[in-house]
C-alpha cells in the first residue's frame, strides 16, 4: 500500500513531462529490466452479449455494435490460440468472456479446464470474467490461474458515469475476492472516457491503496466505437498516456503497469517514452478483444529498433510463488469444503490458508 495522498499523486502527474518521465524511469530502473517488455496475447473466449453496461464497451448486449458474437469457444480452439500466440512470442495469455458474474456450471468448468492446459504451456495465465467470489477465486487458482483482471476502470467519483449496472464497491469487493483467493491481482483502467484528471488521480490512489498493490496494471486509451454511448469521445492524446503510465509507476514502483488499449493512435515514439516511463507489457495481435491494435509485425519492428526484447516465460521466482499459492490453494480447497467436514478441519485449514497467504505476502 502507497502513503501518497490524492494531492501528492495530482502533483506527480502534473509535473513537467520531461521530469516526469525520467523520475518514472529512475524508479523503473530500480525494481524492473528496462529492455524487457511481456508480450501478452487477449483471447476473447466468449464475445458480446454482456448484460452490464459499460459506456465504453461494444460487448454490452443493448448498444448496437457490429462485433461478431460468439458462445464460449471450443476448449480445442484456445489451446490452439495460446499455441499460436506463444510460437510468435507471448509469454503471457489473458482469457476474457464478456460476463456479469462467473455462473458455476458447465461454461465455468470449461474455463477451468482452459485455464490448466494453459497453465501446462510453461505461460503466465490470467483470466477477465466479471465479478467472482472467493470459492471461485480458489478453484480458478486451483486449476493454474495466476492473475485475475478486473479493472476498476476510473475513480469512485466517475464510476457511475461510466456503469450503471454495478458499483465501485462490487469492484473492490472481487479484487478482495482474487486476493483471498491467492491470486495475484490485475486492474488497471481507461482514460480518455470524459473524466477529469482528478479522476484520473483518483483512479490511480485507488489502486496503490489496495494492499498489497495490484501486481499488474493495465493503462488503456479509450477506442471509442460506433454504437457505444462514448463514441464521439475524442481520441486521448499519447501524452496523457504517458503521463499516467510515468505516474503509475512511481506510485506503483513493483507493479508491472501494461500499456494496452490504444496503441493504434500512438506513434513509436510515444510508445518508447511510455517504455522509458515504466510501461514494461504490451498486448500482440491486431485485435485486443474486440477493438484493433498493432499486428505483430509492427510490434517486432519497434522492438528492433527500440532494443528491447520480449520476456521469455514466467520466472523461476513466480514458479515458487506459485507452488505456496497452491499450497494455500490446498488449505482454502479443506476450508471451503462443507459437507462430511469437520468444522475444526476447516478452522485448521482457515488458519494454514491465513499463514500461508501472509507468506506469499512477504514474497511480494
Ligand atoms: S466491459 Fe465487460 S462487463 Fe462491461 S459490458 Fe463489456 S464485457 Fe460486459
Amino acid at each position: 500500500m502507497s502513503n501518497y495522498t490524492k494531492e501528492e499523486i495530482l502533483e506527480i502527474y502534473n509535473k513537467p513531462l520531461m521530469e516526469l518521465v525520467f523520475e518514472a524511469a529512475k524508479v523503473h530502473r530500480e525494481y524492473h529490466d528496462p529492455s524487457k517488455i511481456q508480450v501478452s496475447t487477449l483471447i476473447s473466449i466468449k464475445t458480446g452479449g454482456c448484460p452490464e453496461d459499460c459506456g465504453y464497451c461494444p460487448q454490452a448486449a443493448r448498444y448496437h455494435t457490429n462485433i461478431e458474437k460468439n458462445d464460449l469457444l471450443p476448449y480445442e480452439t484456445v489451446m490452439h490460440m495460446a499455441k499460436k500466440a506463444k510460437n510468435n512470442g507471448s509469454s503471457r495469455v489473458c482469457m476474457g468472456a464478456a460476463w456479469r458474474n462467473v455462473k458455476e456450471g458447465d461454461d465455468f468448468e470449461q474455463v477451468l479446464k482452459m485455464v490448466s492446459g494453459l497453465s501446462k504451456m510453461d505461460m503466465e495465465v490470467c483470466c477477465t470474467l466479471g465479478m467472482i467470489t472467493e470459492s471461485q477465486a480458489v478453484r480458478l487458482a486451483e486449476a493454474g490461474l495466476h492473475y485475475y483482471n478486473h479493472n476498476l476502470d476510473t475513480s469512485e467519483e466517475y464510476y457511475k458515469e461510466v456503469i450503471s449496472t454495478r458499483g465501485y464497491n462490487d469492484r473492490l469487493q472481487t479484487l478482495e475476492n482474487v486476493r483471498k483467493g491467492a491470486l495475484k491481482v490485475c486492474s488497471g483502467g481507461i482514460i480518455g472516457m470524459g473524466e477529469s484528471v482528478e479522476d484520473r488521480v483518483g483512479m490511480l490512489l485507488s489502486l496503490s491503496k489496495l494492499n498489497p498493490q495490484p501486481e499488474s496494471v493495465p493503462i488503456n486509451a479509450l477506442v471509442p466505437v460506433e454504437g457505444t454511448p462514448m463514441a464521439e469521445e475524442r481520441i486521448v492524446p499519447s501524452w496523457d498516456v504517458i503521463r499516467m503510465i510515468a505516474t503509475a509507476r512511481i506510485v506503483m514502483p513493483k507493479t508491472t503497469v501494461r500499456l494496452s488499449a490504444g496503441r493504434t493512435e500512438m506513434s513509436t515514439e510515444a510508445q518508447a517514452l511510455c517504455f522509458m516511463a515504466g510501461a514494461s507489457s504490451i498486448f500482440a495481435g491486431d485485435k485486443l478483444l474486440t477493438t484493433p491494435n498493432p499486428g505483430e509485425d509492427k510490434d517486432t519492428e519497434m522492438f528492433s529498433i527500440l532494443g528491447l526484447t520480449p520476456t521469455e516465460k514466467v520466472k523461476e521466482e513466480d514458479c515458487n510463488k506459485f507452488k505456496i499459492r497452491k499450497s494455500t490453494v490446498e488449505a482454502e480447497k479443506v476450508k471451503w469444503s462443507r459437507p462430511g467436514h469437520k468444522i475444526e478441519k476447516n478452522i485448521e485449514a482457515a488458519a494454514k490458508a491465513k499463514e500461508l497467504r501472509q507468506k506469499l505476502k512477504q514474497e511480494q
